[in-house]
């Protein structure tokens, strides 16, 4: 892997910049490196995504933090969304690019992303977000979900044509038949020629004279969908898997939308997350913290056993190496760390208080050692003992 350049350089800002020069500075490097203004150039289109991922980093002020104070190794891989490719990027910055999906590069490229994605004129049908509850078990060794989904789906009288037959069509006299109209536009970087969709006939170039009675001539209908959604192992809460052309089908045949599938974590009765590691809670009795033992304890992943030393003081976190989450980049995984409490009986029967009499007149149960390290402590201690 080649080495990762400075974030505050790739966007050409000073560490101090406010989050409006890096909005800015972002902007200008997206429409410069956009794929659509420099086709086929891969270093333009490394360039674009390096610009991205420094503009997640710096626009959060979360993450920022983390990276002015540790560098890269403040980041981990749950701190950047997956960009499978340059339309994940714009989905994910739309805002700064005036919305989910219509962005400014519409505007200025006359490329929406349906168009650059499918080659058509046609809008692409809208996406679907869908949230799914997983358990930390779940999380541990990935899964696969079956989500039941209800959306617009092609028109099978028609096959998405809209047309009850193949000759209910004439073209479109506004564009003559090629879908596209040309347009001039302002916008902030000035003003452009583009070319935009036909807004009488929505880019298809066709009128339809006999539309189809199933879908009243949209080439699409409601329908109930079943979707399979494989979860890699290490999701965490916010991450989303995009499942392509699985969303709404667009008008009259266009393309269709994504479905987003949104990870939600459910708590956990036993353990809690930290990052990819897990912490849980074990009560052992006295005699165990001072003579060791071994116990049995759950993992995500079924049971295992670990060692507990003679001589272990309460609070003791000890860590079960790689018992935790899977890191979602693949390699290796978190640790699970028990927090180890010791067991007071709020009730002994008799013959236990005549046990813990006896243990109370040896000076081995007294706290010697700390009357040795901590004498203000030791002062305390002398009261009750
Ligand atoms: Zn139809
Ligand atoms: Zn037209």
């Amino acid at each position: 892997m080649t080495q990762k350049r400075d974030y505050y350089d790739v966007l050409g800002v000073s560490r101090n910049a406010s989050q409006e020069e890096i909005k800015s500075a972002y902007r200008k490097l997206a429409l410069k490196f956009h794929p659509d203004r420099n086709p086929g150039d891969k270093a333009a289109e490394e360039n674009f995504k390096e610009a991205a991922e420094a503009y997640e980093v710096l626009s959060d002020p979360d993450k920022r933090r983390r990276y002015d104070q540790f560098g890269f190794n403040g980041l981990g891989s749950q701190d950047f969304a997956d960009f499978h490719n340059i339309h994940d990027i714009f989905r994910h910055f739309g805002d700064i690019f005036g919305g989910f999906g219509g962005s400014i590069f519409d505007e200025i490229f006359g490329a929406g992303r349906g168009q650059a994605r499918h080659g058509s004129h046609r809008a692409t049908g809208s996406d679907l977000k869908v949230t799914i509850d997983l358990s930390l078990e779940e999380i541990a060794t990935g899964v696969e979900k079956t989500l039941k989904i209800k959306r617009w789906g092609k028109c099978k009288t028609c096959q998405g044509t809209g047309a009850a037959s193949n000759n209910g069509f004439t073209a479109c006299t506004t564009c003559h038949g090629t879908g596209e109209v040309r347009q001039v536009s302002r916008s902030m970087f000035g003003q452009f020629v583009n070319i935009a969709v036909c807004p009488q006939c929505q880019g298809e170039g066709m009128i339809i004279n006999d539309p189809c009675k199933a879908c009243s001539g949209e080439g699409r209908v409601r329908e109930e969908a079943t979707v399979a959604v494989q979860i890699p192992a290490g999701v965490s809460e916010g991450n989303y898997i995009p499942l392509r052309g699985e969303g709404n089908a667009g008008r009259r045949g266009a393309p269709a939308g994504d479905v987003l599938v949104v990870i939600r974590e459910k708590e956990h009765p036993v353990f809690t997350r930290d990052e990819d590691d897990v912490y849980i809670d074990l009560t052992i009795s006295y005699a165990d913290a001072v003579l060791g033992t071994e116990v049995e304890i759950p993992t995500l992943t079924g049971h295992a056993l670990l060692k507990i030393e003679p001589g272990t003081p309460s609070n003791t976190i000890l860590r079960m190496r790689e018992k935790g989450i899977p890191h979602l980049n693949g390699y290796g995984r978190g640790d699970q760390l028990v927090r180890v409490h010791i067991y007071v009986p709020k009730k002994v029967s008799s013959k236990d208080k005549e046990l813990l009499k006896q243990m109370a007149k040896s000076s081995g149960f007294k706290p010697t050692e700390l009357k040795r390290e901590h004498n203000i402590f030791a002062k305390v201690v002398n009261v009750f003992s």
